[in-house]
C-alpha cells in the first residue's frame, strides 16, 4: 500500500496561520485529477479554492466543514488505489495534526514560536500584526532580506510591499495586508529568516514603534524552518521528491544531559540521527537543526544516499540559490540517464524565425512541444515510488544567466497549444523578469522538459543533466558541418532509448522544415520570367476565389476554365440547380402544411416542370454572366480551354475541346489547337465528376440514358413517374426526396448500414425514419445492386436485401449518386511530380502539393467535397502564395443536405470530439418543443451542441431540421469563433425566434456540468 498523500491547509496569503474549511467540491472516494480543486478554504481575507496537485482518490478522515485548521495542518488525503480510500468521513473539527500531515514547506505555529523564542524577539506593545517571512514559492523554506523598502515608524496600508526578499529562486515583494506602523524588531537587510519567522511587526500607534534590529542568525547558522521534503531548484527549477518519507517520524526524545531544539529532534527524527553523538553550536551548546544536518549531510540532500567526502578547507556557506542547485543535482544522480545525439541544420529555422520576428529559442521550444505530439513520453515523468504522471500541457523550462551570475529557468507554458507569436511575447516578458531574478512561482516551477543552448557559446558539444519532475533535457550545441548537435539526456524509467531517438528525428524534421509548421515565410512565387505569377486550372469555386484573391493582392493571374462560363459544378451541375429543384418542391410540400393553419384551397399543387427549368436555367445563366463578368472586370485573364501540364512550370491550354454549352462538361481535345502558358505558381482546382462504379449493365445505360448522374439529370424533359436512386448520400437523399415530393415513387439503395456519412449518427438515423414516413419514398439501407438493365423509361435494376434475397425494381431512370471522383490523368500530372494519393491530390492544410509552388484545392483533393470547402482551400492557397498564413480546418467546416428537414454539421460530433481526446459533453432539444415549429408544422428533429467540458469550448453543433440552412449561421461562428457555453448562454437571443434553442441549450448544459462538478 503505498503512502497516502496529505492535502495540506495551503498558506493562501502571507498573513495567513489558519483556514477554516468553507466546502468540500470534491465527495470521500471521488476520483480526483492533478489541479482538481477539492475544498474552500477562508483565509484571513477571502474565500479561496484549495487545488490539488496529484491524482487518486480522495480519501478521509476529512476536516470537518467549518473546522478551523492550521497552515500545513492535514485537511484530507489522496491515495493512490480505491481500495485505500479511507471512508471514516469527517475527522473532528479541530482535528489534531496527522503524524503525517506535519507541513513539508510550511512552518507550524509550534515552530513559529521557536523561532521567535531563538531569536530573543519580543512583540512590540501595540502589536497588530507580526510581518512574517512568506512562502513565496513551494520549495522555499528561508528567505533572505534583500531591502526594506519601507522605514521603522512609516505608516503601512493595506497592501503595501514593505520589503523584498530572495527566495531560492527569485527576489521577491512581501506585501502586507494590515494596517499600522513599521515597527521593529526588524530583520537587519542580508540576514535568513526561515518561512514564517518574525521579520518585523505592525504596531496601532506611532509612538509604540520599537527601533531595534531584530537578532537574526546569518545564513550559516540559520535554522530552515523544516526540512525540504522536495530538493529545491533554482537552475533547474523543479519541485520533486527527494527524500525519504518526511515529515512522517517522530521527534526523537530529548537527549541526555544536552539541549536541542524542537526542530532539531524533528529533523533528527526523520533522518534518524542520534542527538547523544551531536555537538550543540547553539546558544549555551543548544543543539540545533544545522549540527544534526552536519551529522547527516547526506540524508537532506537525496533519495540515494550519496557518501560526502571530507573536504579539507574552510567552506562558504552556500546561499539559497546555491544550496537549491547543488541538492537537485546531487537529487538527479538518483536518474537512470542516458544519451542520444542526431545532429539538424538549423538554417531554415532560424531565418523563418528571423522573418516572423520571433526568437530562436522559442521557435525551438515550439517544435519540441509539437515533436512531443506524436512522442508525448518525452513529457511525462517519474514519480517516485513507481508511478508515471503522463503530462500533455508542455511547459519547457529554458535556462537564462541572470543579471550577476547565476542561471534561472523561466518555464515558457503550454507550448503545445499557444501560437508561436503567443509564446515569444510570453518570453520576452519572462526574460526580462529572469535577468532581474524577478519570477514569481508560476513562471519557473515545475517545467515538464528542458531545453539548454548553449550554441551561442561555441559549444561544440555537451549534454545537460535533468532534474527529479522531468524525463529529458535537450542540449542544443554550435552547429558545426554536420549540423547542430541537439543531445537529449533522458530518464530511463520513463523513456527509452528508442523513443528518444525517433523523438530527436521528428524535432530534427520540424527544425529542418518550419514552413511545415509556421506557415509560409514569404510568397511562394519563384523567381523567372512566367507569363503569369499564379495560373488557376479550373473555375469552380475553389479555382474562382482563389483568382479574386490573388488578383484582390495585384498578382498577374490567369484561370483556365474548360467552360464557357465559370462557376464550375457547383452552378451548372451542383449546388444551385439541385436547390432550384428543391425550393419548388418546398412550395408543394408546404401546401400540406397549408391546412394545418386553417390555409385551405392549395393542397393539390401541381409541378409545371417547362417552367421550373426556365427559371432554373435562368438563375444559372445570369448567375454564370455575372461571375464572368466580375472576374474579367477584377482583371483575371479568364481562358477557356482545358489545361494539362507539359512542365511543373508550364501547361498546355487546349482549346480543341471547347463548346459553347455551359450546362453541359466541354470534352477534352486532341492537343491539336492550344497555346501554352509559364506560369510561377499553379493551383489545381479541377474538381470531380461523378463515379460510377462497375455494377453489371451500368457502363451501358449510362451511354444509352437510363442511368443518369448528377451531370445528366438535368436534361431530364419532365419529371419521372418511377426513380431508383443508387446511393445514400447527400446528392442520392436530396435527389431522391425532390423527385418524391414532385409525385415521383423513389426507392434509395444504400450499400453501408446508414446513409449520410458525414453526418452525426443520430441526425442521420433520424432522418432516414422521418424520409420513411414520405409515402412515395422508400430507403434501403444495407443492400447490393447487382445489375442494371432497360432503356431510359423502362429500366430494371435488381438488389439483394437485407433478407439475402434479390428483388426486382421497374422504373424509368436510376439515378447514380455514388460519389464522386477526380479524374487525373488528363491533367499529366507526372510531368510535375504532384503526389497522388488513393485517387486524389495529395494537398496538406495550407493546400501544398508536395511540389512547393503547386497547389490544390476543392474537390480534387478529397475529404469533404462540398463548395464552400472548396471556396475556402482557394483563399488558403492564395493566401499562402502571398506569403501569409492560413490554414483550412476541417474540424470547423459545415454542410447542409437540403432534405426536408434538413440534417446539418458545424465541426465536431461527441463521438469525433471524443476520438480527438477532447472531453465533450453533448445537450439536444427536440423541434417539437419550439414554439415556431409547433405553429408551422415542422416538428421533426433536433438541434444538438456538443462541447468541450472542460473549456466549455463548442467544438461541434449538428441540425435535423427544417430551416437549418439558416439555422446553421449561429453554430458556423460559435465554432469558428470558439465560443462558450457561457457566451452562447449570456447572448440575447430575440423572441420568438428558433436561436432562443441555442441560449437555453447553452444554459441547460452549464447548469448540468455545474450540478454534476459538485456531485
Ligand atoms: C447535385 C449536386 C448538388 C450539390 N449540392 C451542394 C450543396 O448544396 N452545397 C455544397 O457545398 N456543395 C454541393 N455540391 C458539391 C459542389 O458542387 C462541389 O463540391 C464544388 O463544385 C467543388 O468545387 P471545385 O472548385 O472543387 O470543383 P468544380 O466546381 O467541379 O469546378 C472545377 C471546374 O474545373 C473544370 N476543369 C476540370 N479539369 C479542367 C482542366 N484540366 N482544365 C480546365 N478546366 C478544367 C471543370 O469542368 C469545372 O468547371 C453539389 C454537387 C452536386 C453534384
Amino acid at each position: 500500500m503505498s503512502e497516502a498523500y496529505v492535502i495540506k491547509m495551503p498558506q493562501l496569503s502571507d498573513t495567513m496561520t489558519e483556514g477554516v474549511i468553507v466546502s468540500w467540491e470534491k465527495n470521500l472516494g471521488d476520483k480526483i485529477e492533478r489541479g482538481d480543486i477539492v475544498a474552500t478554504v477562508e483565509t484571513d481575507k477571502a474565500i479561496m479554492d484549495v487545488e490539488v496537485f496529484r491524482d487518486g482518490f480522495l480519501s478521509g478522515p476529512l476536516s470537518a466543514i467549518d473546522s478551523t485548521i492550521v497552515v500545513g495542518g492535514a485537511m484530507g488525503f489522496i491515495v493512490a488505489t480505491e481500495a485505500e480510500i479511507n471512508k471514516t468521513g469527517e475527522a473532528p473539527a479541530a482535528a489534531p495534526e496527522e503524524p503525517s500531515a506535519v507541513s513539508e514547506s510550511a512552518v507550524t505555529a509550534a515552530e513559529v514560536a521557536t523561532v521567535e523564542a531563538a531569536a530573543g524577539q519580543a512583540e512590540p506593545e501595540g502589536t497588530v500584526s507580526t510581518i512574517k517571512m512568506p512562502q513565496l514559492s513551494d520549495t522555499m523554506t528561508e528567505g533572505i532580506v534583500v531591502e526594506w523598502v519601507k522605514s521603522l515608524g512609516d505608516r503601512i496600508e493595506r497592501g503595501d510591499i514593505v520589503a523584498q526578499v530572495e527566495t531560492d529562486k527569485a527576489i521577491m515583494d512581501v506585501e502586507v495586508f494590515r494596517e499600522g506602523f513599521l515597527s521593529g524588531p526588524i530583520t537587519d537587510v542580508d540576514s535568513v529568516v526561515p518561512v514564517g519567522g518574525p521579520m518585523a511587526y505592525l504596531v496601532e500607534t506611532e509612538d509604540q514603534v520599537v527601533r531595534d534590529s531584530a537578532v537574526v542568525s546569518s545564513a550559516s547558522e540559520s535554522e530552515p524552518a523544516t526540512t525540504s521534503p522536495s530538493g529545491s531548484v533554482a537552475a533547474s527549477v523543479s519541485t520533486h521528491q527527494v527524500q525519504p518519507a518526511t515529515g512522517s517520524a517522530e521527534p526523537v526524545p530529548r537527549p541526555q544531559g544536552k539541549q536541542a531544539t524542537p526542530y532539531a529532534r524533528k529533523i533528527a527524527g526523520q533522518s534518524g540521527v542520534d542527538l547523544s553523538s551531536v555537538n550543540g553550536t547553539g546558544p549555551d551548546g543548544v543543539i540545533v537543526a544545522v549540527d544534526v544536518k552536519g551529522s547527516q549531510p547526506a540524508a537532506a540532500a537525496s533519495a540515494a544516499v550519496v557518501a560526502e567526502v571530507n573536504v579539507p578547507g574552510n567552506g562558504r556557506p552556500m546561499n539559497a540559490m546555491e544550496k537549491a542547485v547543488s541538492h537537485s543535482m546531487s537529487s538527479s544522480l538518483s536518474m537512470p540517464t542516458f544519451n542520444v545525439t542526431v545532429n539538424a541544420i538549423p538554417s531554415a529555422l532560424i531565418k523563418a524565425s528571423k522573418q516572423k520576428g520571433v526568437s530562436v529559442t522559442v521557435s525551438i521550444a515550439k517544435a519540441c512541444a509539437l515533436a512531443m505530439q506524436k512522442h508525448p513520453t518525452m513529457n511525462w515523468c517519474y514519480q517516485p515510488v513507481d508511478k508515471l504522471v503522463e503530462r500533455s500541457q508542455v511547459d519547457i523550462g529554458m535556462a537564462v544567466s541572470a543579471d550577476g551570475g547565476g542561471l534561472v529557468v523561466p518555464v515558457l507554458r503550454a507550448c503545445e497549444s499557444n501560437s508561436l507569436e503567443q509564446l515569444n511575447d510570453d518570453w520576452k516578458g519572462l526574460l526580462d523578469k529572469a535577468r532581474k531574478r524577478r519570477l514569481s512561482p508560476n513562471e519557473y516551477a515545475n517545467p515538464t522538459f528542458m531545453v539548454s543552448n548553449m550554441g551561442m557559446l561555441g559549444v561544440s558539444y555537451f549534454d545537460a543533466i535533468p532534474t527529479p519532475g522531468i524525463a529529458a533535457i535537450l542540449a542544443i550545441a554550435a552547429a558545426g558541418p554536420d549540423g547542430m548537435p541537439l543531445t537529449i539526456t533522458a530518464d530511463h524509467r520513463v523513456v527509452n532509448g528508442a523513443e528518444v531517438a525517433l523523438y530527436l528525428n521528428t524535432l530534427k524534421g520540424l527544425i529542418e522544415q518550419p514552413d511545415s509548421w509556421m506557415g509560409p515565410t514569404g510568397p511562394a512565387i519563384p523567381e523567372g520570367d512566367w507569363d503569369y505569377d499564379v495560373v488557376v486550372i479550373g473555375g469552380g469555386p475553389g479555382g474562382e476565389d482563389c483568382a479574386r484573391d490573388l488578383v484582390a493582392h495585384g498578382l498577374k493571374v490567369a484561370m483556365i476554365n474548360d467552360s464557357p462560363y465559370p462557376g464550375g459544378e457547383c452552378l451548372w451541375r451542383g449546388c444551385i440547380p439541385s436547390k432550384a429543384w428543391r425550393a419548388a418542391a418546398d412550395r408543394i410540400r408546404d401546401r400540406a402544411h397549408d391546412e394545418h393553419l386553417g390555409v385551405e384551397g392549395t393542397t393539390q399543387a401541381t409541378l409545371n416542370w417547362t417552367r421550373l427549368e426556365k427559371t432554373r436555367k435562368h438563375v444559372l445563366e445570369t448567375r454564370g454572366d455575372m461571375a464572368l463578368k466580375t472576374d474579367k472586370g477584377v482583371k483575371i485573364k479568364v481562358i477557356q480551354g482545358f489545361a494539362r501540364f507539359e512542365d511543373d512550370h508550364t501547361v498546355f491550354v487546349d482549346t480543341g475541346g471547347n463548346n459553347d454549352n455551359p450546362h453541359q462538361r466541354a470534352a477534352v481535345g486532341d492537343g491539336s489547337q492550344g497555346e501554352k502558358i509559364s506560369f510561377g505558381c499553379a493551383v489545381i482546382a479541377t474538381g470531380a465528376p461523378p463515379f460510377v462504379p462497375p455494377i453489371p449493365g451500368a457502363e451501358q445505360s449510362l451511354k444509352t440514358g437510363g442511368i443518369l448522374t448528377s451531370d445528366t439529370v438535368w436534361g431530364l424533359e419532365s419529371a419521372p413517374k418511377r426513380l431508383g436512386v443508387i446511393g445514400g448520400g447527400a446528392i442520392g437523399m436530396e435527389m431522391a426526396q425532390i423527385f418524391q415530393d414532385f409525385g415521383c415513387k423513389v426507392k434509395l439503395f444504400e450499400g453501408q448500414e446508414r446513409i449520410l456519412a458525414e453526418v452525426e449518427p443520430e441526425i442521420a438515423k433520424h432522418l432516414t425514419a422521418v424520409l420513411n414516413e414520405d409515402k412515395n419514398l422508400e430507403i434501403h439501407t444495407s443492400v447490393q445492386v447487382k445489375s442494371i438493365k432497360g432503356k431510359p423509361g423502362a429500366m430494371k435494376l435488381v438488389y439483394t436485401d437485407t433478407d439475402d434475397k434479390d428483388h426486382t425494381f421497374s422504373c424509368d431512370y436510376v439515378i447514380m449518386a455514388t460519389g464522386k471522383r477526380p479524374v487525373l490523368e488528363p491533367l499529366q500530372l507526372d510531368k510535375t511530380g504532384v503526389a497522388v494519393d488513393k485517387g486524389v491530390i495529395k494537398a496538406d492544410t495550407r493546400s501544398r502539393t508536395n511540389v512547393p509552388h503547386i497547389f490544390a484545392v476543392g474537390d480534387v483533393v478529397g475529404g469533404l467535397m462540398l463548395a464552400h470547402t472548396a471556396g475556402q482551400q482557394g483563399r488558403v492557397a492564395a493566401a499562402t502564395i502571398l506569403g501569409e498564413d492560413m490554414q483550412y480546418d476541417q474540424d470547423k467546416d459545415s454542410g447542409v443536405i437540403f432534405t426536408r428537414p434538413e440534417a446539418a454539421f458545424v465541426g465536431l460530433s461527441l463521438e469525433q470530439a471524443k476520438a480527438k481526446g477532447i472531453d465533450a459533453v453533448e445537450v439536444k432539444m427536440p423541434m417539437s418543443i419550439d414554439a415556431k415549429a409547433m405553429i408551422t408544422n415542422e416538428i421533426h428533429g433536433m438541434i444538438k451542441i456538443v462541447a468541450d467540458k472542460s473549456s466549455r469550448r463548442i467544438v461541434g453543433v449538428h441540425y435535423l431540421a427544417d430551416h437549418a440552412d439558416t439555422l446553421i449561421g449561429e453554430g458556423v461562428m460559435m465554432v469558428a469563433g470558439d465560443m462558450t457555453l457561457d457566451q452562447v448562454a449570456q447572448a440575447i437571443h430575440p423572441h420568438p425566434t428558433q436561436t432562443e434553442m441555442f441560449g437555453e441549450m447553452a444554459r441547460r448544459l452549464l447548469s448540468r456540468l455545474r450540478r454534476s462538478k459538485r456531485k
